[in-house]
Formats: structure tokens, sequence, C-alpha cells
């Protein structure tokens, strides 16, 4: 019987939901691309509840626990004498969610003998140690997609409000003023405007085919092309790389993982090369971004905007610059886990684990790292090496 560890963000303050706005879902069949959604053999959960903090437990009690295994669920994952840190010495299986992300360093991986599965409930598992995972055969696995729509929709919704400037116009309201002059001082319409997307994956797609209706000029960099049809549906312009994409856009959104390609990819030197003026939404990971660049050139005026809802490390300190950085529009990590998207990931989480318990394959589309090395997604859309630098100081941060 195995010990399954789940590491989730806390309830919300005023209590675990007895009720929500909406009574259901809609119903979907398939991604964009045609991968089915999760496909688990039964779920014990409604869709649509609080499904990825501490009491909505993923969904997985009745399941793990029904079969023998013992599930414990903590949102405690920061300093040295934390929860993570205490139940991890005999997981088998660790779940974290990028949103609230248990930092699995080569550290905590080395005091973790029996640790065999990292599942991350949601996209992007940056927050593991990929490489100290490959070297002692640990599985990681994803649930490739499952928020990937929710991402581009926050991304289009991010863009629009920093460039109509949304955020101020709505504190004026609050404020009780009708200061129509002060909102308009900073408003501009996004028709007309290039946009670019550094990567084309399953969210920077998904935002492009969005924006598209807006009358925009498109862009975008990766390390893989589009093929023509998609090129030509779109009226995508292709860059080899990401400086000569950034001199030509009003907008850049960033869609990329993070790995040590990335990393710092928007520093000093590539902002600068951004026109004055440009918005910079990202939504992929923090660490993509230089943090005190970032800062710098919203003071200077080099970037009008920044939005998006990641940040280093998560949660991040009371005094992060980005807190109070001006024209910004930040928002907790909430892009991912709708509870649309809670509901896909829970599933799919239930279905990686469904195949572990049986010995059956999970599938490739999951898959990060397995047998020592990156497959799968992994493979595709990942490059070796660590980019949790920095985690170590993470995992040790408390919250204030
Ligand atoms: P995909 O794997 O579908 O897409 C990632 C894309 O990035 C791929 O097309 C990949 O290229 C491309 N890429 C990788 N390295 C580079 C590079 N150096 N320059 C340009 N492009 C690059 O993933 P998703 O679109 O679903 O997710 C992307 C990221 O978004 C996740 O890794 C995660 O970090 C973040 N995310 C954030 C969420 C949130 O809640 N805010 C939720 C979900 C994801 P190729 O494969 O062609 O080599």
């Amino acid at each position: 019987m195995a010990k399954v560890l789940c590491v989730l963000y806390d309830d919300p303050v005023t209590g675990y939901p007895k009720s929500y706005p909406r009574d259901g879902l809609p119903r979907l069949e398939r991604y964009p691309d045609g991968q089915t959604l999760p496909t688990p053999e039964r779920i014990d959960f409604q869709p649509g509840a609080l499904l990825g903090s501490v009491t909505g437990g993923l969904g997985l009690r009745k399941f793990l626990e029904g079969a023998g295994h013992r599930l414990a669920v903590t949102s405690d994952k920061d300093g040295a004498d934390c929860a993570f840190e205490r139940e991890l010495s005999d997981a088998d299986v660790v779940i974290s969610q990028p949103f609230w992300p248990a930092y699995l360093t080569a550290e905590r991986i080395a005091k973790a003998p029996k640790l065999k599965l990292a599942i991350t409930a949601g996209i992007g598992s940056d927050h593991v140690d990929l490489q100290a995972a490959m070297k002692r055969g640990i599985t990681v696995a994803e649930v490739t997609y499952c928020n990937s729509v929710s991402v581009s929709e926050h991304v289009v919704m991010m863009i629009l409000a920093l460039v109509r400037n949304y955020i101020p116009s709505y504190n004026w309201v609050i404020q009780q003023g009708w200061n129509i002059a002060d909102c308009a001082a900073r408003s501009y319409d996004l028709e007309g405007m290039t946009v670019g997307s550094v990567a084309a994956g399953r969210i920077g797609l998904g935002v492009l085919k969005r924006l598209k209706p807006f009358d925009v000029k498109l862009h975008y960099t990766d390390r893989h092309r589009q093929p023509d049809k998609v090129e030509r549906e779109l009226g995508l312009t292709y860059h080899p790389n990401v400086e000569s994409m950034v001199r030509e856009c009003d907008v850049v959104t960033i869609n990329c993982p993070l790995h040590p390609e990335t990393e710092h990819m928007f520093n000093d030197a590539l902002i600068a090369k951004m026109k004055r003026g440009a918005y910079l939404v990202n939504t992929a990971r923090g660490k993509i971004c230089d943090r005190d660049a970032v800062a710098r050139a919203l003071q200077s005026g080099q970037l009008a905007g920044y939005a998006g809802d990641v940040w280093f490390p998560q949660p991040p300190p009371k005094d992060h610059p980005w807190r109070t950085m001006p024209n910004h529009g930040m928002t907790p990590h909430i892009s991912g886990t709708s509870l649309s998207a809670q509901a896909r990931y829970a599933a799919g989480v239930r279905e990686i684990l469904e195949c572990w318990f049986a010995g059956r394959p999970i599938r490739s589309e999951y898959l990060i790292v397995d047998g020592g090395k990156l497959a799968g997604t992994g493979a595709h859309s990942y490059s070796a090496g660590n980019a949790t630098g920095g985690s170590e100081e993470a995992a040790k941060f408390r919250r204030g």
C-alpha cells in the first residue's frame, strides 16, 4: 500500500464553500487538438466544486483510502519543519499544484527514499528538480491540456485589461470617483496593435486564435514552427528568435515552459529591445522574467504595463516588488485553477494514479520524466537540466 502526499492551497478564508455561483460546468468532449479529456474509471467529486484546496483534496480521499492507501493532505509546504518535509520521508507519491508549488528540490528528493512518482495537478513541472528526478528514476507526470484554455482566456483578459486601462478605471468607481480623464489618459484600443507570443504551444496557440478576431497583427516565436495552414489561417508571422519578435510588438505574451533555456529570458537587455510603452503579459512562470528588470521597466516607462499571475517564489513575500510596481495587473496564480480547470486536473490526477496502481502505462502526453530521462510531452517541450535554481531558498522561505 502506498502513501500519497498531496500539497494543496488553503481553503478560502471564509471557509470551504457550501454553495457555488453556478450549478454545473459545460460538458466538453475533447481538447482543441483532439486529445481526449481525462478518462479515469470513475470520479468521486462533483465537477464545479472547489477541489484544489485542502478540504477539496482533489476528490481523491475515497478512492485512495478505499483501496487501502494512505492520503496526507497539507498546505504547509515551506520551511525545514513544514508538514511537507515531515511527511515526505516515507511518501511513495507526491502531488502538487503549480499555484501552490511544493518545491521538490534535489535536497528534498534525497530525503524521500521511497518516492517514485511526482504528479503535477496542472501543467508545468518546473517546481520539481527534473534533473534530480531523472537521476533517481522518479516518474514526473502532469495533466497536459487540463488548464491550457483556462490560461489562454486569462491572457486575453489581461491584455485587454492593460491596454484599455481597466483596473485603474474600476478603482476610480470603487473610490466613488467619475474621473474619466484619469482613466482615458492611459487607455488605448487593441485593434491594429502587433501582438507576439513567446511559444505557440497549447496556451500560446489558444491565445493567438482568441486574439484573431480583434484585428491585430499576430507574431510568434517557438522552437518548432506551426504548419503553413495554421500560419495562413491566423495570419501569423514567425520569428526564429525572441529578440527579433519583441522589436516589432506592442504586446508580448509569454507562453513557454520554464526550463534552463527560458529562465530570465526577459532581462534588462531583452526588455530594452522592446518598443517603448509595450505591454508584457506573463502567465507562464515568474522566473522567465527578471523580477527587478520588470519593476525597473515599469518605473521608467519602457513597459506601459505588466500583468500575469506567476511569481517566484510562490507565495511571494509581502515586499515582492511586483506587488507595488506601477501599472501592473498582477493576480495570485489563479489562471489555471478555475473551477472548470480543477475538475479536469482532478480527473487527470485520478487517471494517472489509477494507471500507476494498476501497472498500466501513463499516457505519453502526461509524461515529463520517465525511466531516467525526459519523456512524452517533457521530451518535446522541456530541455534537460535544472530550472529549479533558487527553489532551495523558496522551499526554506516561510509566509510572513
Ligand atoms: P505546451 O507544452 O503545449 O507549450 C509549450 C511551448 O513552449 C511549446 O510549443 C514549446 O516548443 C515552447 N517552447 C519551449 N521552449 C521554448 C523557447 N525557448 N522559446 C520559445 N518557445 C519554447 O504547454 P502549454 O502551452 O500548455 O503550457 C505552457 C506553460 O504555461 C507551462 O509549461 C506552464 O509553465 C505555464 N502554465 C501556466 C499556468 C497558469 O496557471 N498560469 C497553467 C498551465 C501552464 P516546442 O514544443 O515546439 O519545442
